[in-house]
């Protein structure tokens, strides 16, 4: 064992001395650690930490007059990312339960499609990172206020509400119809909640709509008064999904066929991705 210099507190650097040599664990460098407020010296030999000298470490009451040993230097800082709220997507299955929803042909009712569709955009989105809160998992019976709580706890970066409708071709898009309240207002009536996010819902439509066109699925936009849309304190869709007629030359799609839900999904993920991006940009 290398000799073992005593500075200070004799009784106290011995015991860390001694802490360190019984550990006489395998290393692979030397280094300098503080133990019980001594600066220990750990030489790494043959692989084995094989003996320290050690010093009383210096306190902001000591005198500096004891050098220490050799520190390793100090890592520089990493540099903090600025605290940012966490991205969440709020997912809304329409209907459920006693709430079929429209029925779109036998057997097909819409809550039963546009929870499939919920159960795989969520599975899209957390493959991609993003954080994802569902209203429902399952088949029941949820009141619009319930879906509100649960998009408006959450502090949702976005709200997606999913139906289906048999008529029409490709992709409905609605924003809420509520005017828009200037965003000093901070508090805001449970029912018309949606009013402080009205341009963000319209911008976050607009991002849709551009995936859905990337993904030649038809898009129609409009504006309603929905709950739970209306009661949504962030920005919100509500997103309808109609077959795929043969016009303008595409293929037509009932809404039961697969390759079409995923394409529709996939264009829906990929906007929502791209919400997150212009969302981390924003002061
Ligand atoms: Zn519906």
């Amino acid at each position: 064992m290398p000799s073992i210099e005593v500075r200070g507190d004799e009784a106290l650097v011995r015991h860390a001395i001694a802490v360190v040599t019984k550990v006489n664990k395998p290393c692979r460098r030397s280094r300098t650690l503080v133990v019980f407020g001594c600066l220990v010296s750990v030489a790494c030999l043959g692989g084995r930490t094989a003996g320290a000298a050690a010093q009383q470490a210096p306190t902001s009451q000591s005198s500096p007059a004891i050098p220490a040993s050799p520190l390793p230097a100090p890592f520089p800082a990493a540099p903090r990312p600025p605290a940012q709220p966490r991205f969440v997507v709020v997912l809304d299955a329409a209907h459920g339960g006693s709430d079929t929803g429209a029925r779109l042909g036998d057997p097909l009712l819409e809550k039963d499609i546009v929870l499939a569709l919920s159960v795989r955009l969520r599975s899209m989105l957390t493959a991609r990172g993003i954080a994802v809160i569902t209203t429902r998992e399952a088949d029941g019976t949820l009141l619009p206020v319930n879906r509100a709580e649960t998009a408006n706890h959450a502090l949702a970066a976005a709200c997606i509400s999913l139906h289906a409708t048999a008529t029409g071709s490709g992709v409905h898009l609605f924003t809420s119809s509520l005017p828009a309240t200037p965003p000093a207002s901070r508090f805001l009536p449970w029912q018309t909640a949606q009013s402080g996010s009205i341009t963000q819902s319209l911008r976050l439509s607009s991002e849709i709509n551009s995936a859905m066109a990337h993904a030649e699925v038809p898009v129609s936009l409009g504006r309603t008064s929905l709950q739970p849309l209306d009661s949504f304190a962030c920005p919100a869709v509500a997103v309808e999904i109609a077959p795929l007629s043969a016009a303008g030359g595409s293929q037509p799609a009932a809404l039961s066929d697969a390759s079409y839900q995923a394409r529709v999904v996939d264009a829906l993920a990929g906007a929502i991705q791209q919400w997150r991006e212009d969302w981390r940009q924003q002061p």
